[in-house]
């Protein structure tokens, strides 16, 4: 079976794939409602919130969505960072809908500029909200989102954070740093296929949605918590299979434990950029401080031809990881370790780099 080690989806445990495969049921019966409230309550635990949380059926773009529109009206001032292509897709969706956006941009490879932030704040008061990417998986950079909460609320600003490629891999304790609406995608950290987003909601953002005037309908948080709070239901017919999946997945989670999943997160991140370096392959987040602990970035040096290195790796040695998106393609490659992921599963990638890369030209040049 080929090793899928792209930045989502990721593989799933066998138990997730079997209980996908159960037969359907009444998604406005009480079994399925106990599911929900049961999946629900095992979510917060992740997120490490007592904020109300929804199970959004769509991908993390869907839930990203979801928290511009539910808490801006067309107008309101918005700080997007940015410092990929995922932070440019936060802002452009607060674009479409109206919001007067200002980007801080940071050069690829690089983390957003915690002073840069400060300042734009301090320059424009009438800014109402910051969005923000935890974890840019174009890039492999993991943002100090901790810093640049705590700037966002001294300020008295709400926070929406891309948290897709991030929660359950890296800590992002959401109640601890203040954040007011965070997305996530059920096929990035999850070892759960691709098909839900799960959002959590702070009581300002519940302040902010009573008088926010963007167009919603499929992704309003006023359906969501009448359904959810009346019947431990979804205004609309769920991904059913999805919830079935999320038990046997949140469980697994839970018994290794968060901090566990972290510190598995950061070892085996480590030993990937350990292994690569060994090879004289160039991380591409020059700062390991700021290496993601979910998807590691490699430049393309020496004569490597990217395209050719992953085709040889999907094609002799069924390794499967990604290349690079919009303006770094054919610059960077991309290896995924996020979710359910082991030690042996990277010796296996790094193995089969190892024969790949002068292959595929490395060393070929200077
Ligand atoms: C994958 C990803 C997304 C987009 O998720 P979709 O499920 O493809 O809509 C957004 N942000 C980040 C950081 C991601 O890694």
């Amino acid at each position: 079976m080929a090793q899928l080690r792209i930045p989502g989806p990721t593989p799933c445990p066998e138990e997730v794939l079997k209980a996908m495969s159960r037969q359907m049921i009444n998604h406005r019966g009480d079994e399925f409602g106990e599911m929900m409230r049961s999946v629900t309550a095992k979510l917060k635990t992740v997120f490490q919130t007592q904020n109300d949380l929804y199970l959004l059926t769509g991908s993390g773009t869907g839930g990203m969505e979801a928290a511009i529109v539910n808490v801006l009206s067309p107008g309101d001032k918005v700080l997007a960072i940015s410092v990929g292509v995922f932070g440019d897709r936060f802002a452009n969706i607060a674009r479409t809908y109206g919001a007067d956006v200002t980007v801080v941009k940071s050069e690829d490879g690089k983390p957003a500029d915690v002073d840069a932030v400060r300042k734009a704040l301090q320059s424009d008061p009438k800014i109402k909200a910051v969005i923000v990417t935890h974890n840019e998986s174009s890039t492999g950079v993991v943002n100090p989102l901790g810093d640049i909460a705590k700037l966002a609320k001294d300020a008295g600003k709400l926070i929406m954070v891309d948290a897709v490629s991030s929660m359950g891999g890296i800590d992002c304790p959401v109640d601890k740093w203040g954040l007011d609406v965070v997305a996530t995608g059920s096929q990035k950290c999850w070892m759960l296929p691709p098909g839900m987003a799960f959002v959590s909601v702070s009581k300002d953002a519940w302040k902010a949605h009573a008088t926010a005037k963007m167009p919603r309908f499929y992704w309003d948080f006023t359906r969501a918590k009448k359904f959810y709070e009346e019947k431990g239901q979804t205004p609309w017919t769920p991904n059913v299979s999805l919830v079935y999946a999320m038990q046997p997945a949140l469980d697994m989670i839970l018994k290794e434990g968060l901090p566990n999943v972290f510190a598995r997160h950061t070892r085996i991140a480590k030993m990937t950029r350990e292994g690569l370096k060994a090879m004289g392959q160039t991380l591409f987040v020059a700062d390991e401080k700021y290496a993601s602990n979910t998807v590691t970035a490699v430049t393309a040096t020496k004569g490597l031809d990217q395209k050719k290195l992953n085709k040889i790796l999907r094609d002799e040695f069924q390794v499967v990881i990604s290349g690079g998106q919009q303006n770094l393609e054919g610059k960077i490659y991309r290896i995924g370790h996020l979710g359910w992921v082991t030690e042996k599963d990277i010796k296996e990638v790094l193995d089969a780099l190892k024969i790949a890369l002068p292959k595929a030209g490395f060393g070929s040049a200077k």
